[in-house]
């Protein structure tokens, strides 16, 4: 897995990474589902940020 594939949010205290190998259970998102494929309103499975504070870590 390359990191600029993988995204991290960005708000405080949280620091969850998106890694499109697991996917996200909670959010119904498939494994091997990119980031760039989420939908719109896809939001952080910790902290409910949307898409928009993520940054990939590449
Ligand atoms: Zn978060």
């Amino acid at each position: 897995m390359k990191p600029e594939e993988m995204y991290q949010c960005q708000t405080s205290n949280c620091g969850y990474i998106y890694n499109p190998e697991k996917g996200d259970r909670k959010g119904k998102i498939s494994k091997g589902t990119q980031f760039e494929a989420l939908p719109d309103d896809w939001k952080c499975p910790i902290c409910g940020a949307g898409k928009k504070v993520f940054k990939s870590l590449g």
